[in-house]
C-alpha cells in the first residue's frame, strides 16, 4: 500500500479514557484529563504504539493518500 501517515487521532466517542495509550507513548504526546484526551500533534512521532494498544480501537491512523487530491 502506498500511503503516508498524516496524523494519529483519537475518536473521542469510542474512547473510555482508560489511559492505556498514555503509558505506551514514547513521545509523551497523549494528554489525558478528567473528561478528555488529546494527542499533541507537534509531539507525536506517528509510531502507532497507541493505535495497536488501545483496547477499544479508538485511535485512528489518518492516511495521506498519494496521487489523490
Ligand atoms: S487506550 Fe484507547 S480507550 Fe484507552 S484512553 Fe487511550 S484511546 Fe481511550
Ligand atoms: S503514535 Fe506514537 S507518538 Fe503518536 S501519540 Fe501514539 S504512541 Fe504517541
Amino acid at each position: 500500500m502506498n500511503y503516508k501517515i498524516k496524523a494519529i487521532k483519537i475518536s473521542i466517542g469510542e474512547c473510555d479514557l482508560c489511559g492505556t495509550c498514555v503509558g505506551v507513548c514514547p513521545a509523551d504526546a497523549i494528554e489525558l484529563k478528567e473528561s478528555s484526551i488529546i494527542i499533541i500533534q507537534s509531539k507525536c512521532t506517528k509510531c502507532q504504539n497507541c493505535v495497536w494498544i488501545c483496547p477499544l480501537s479508538a485511535i485512528k491512523i489518518i492516511e495521506e493518500k498519494k496521487n489523490e487530491k
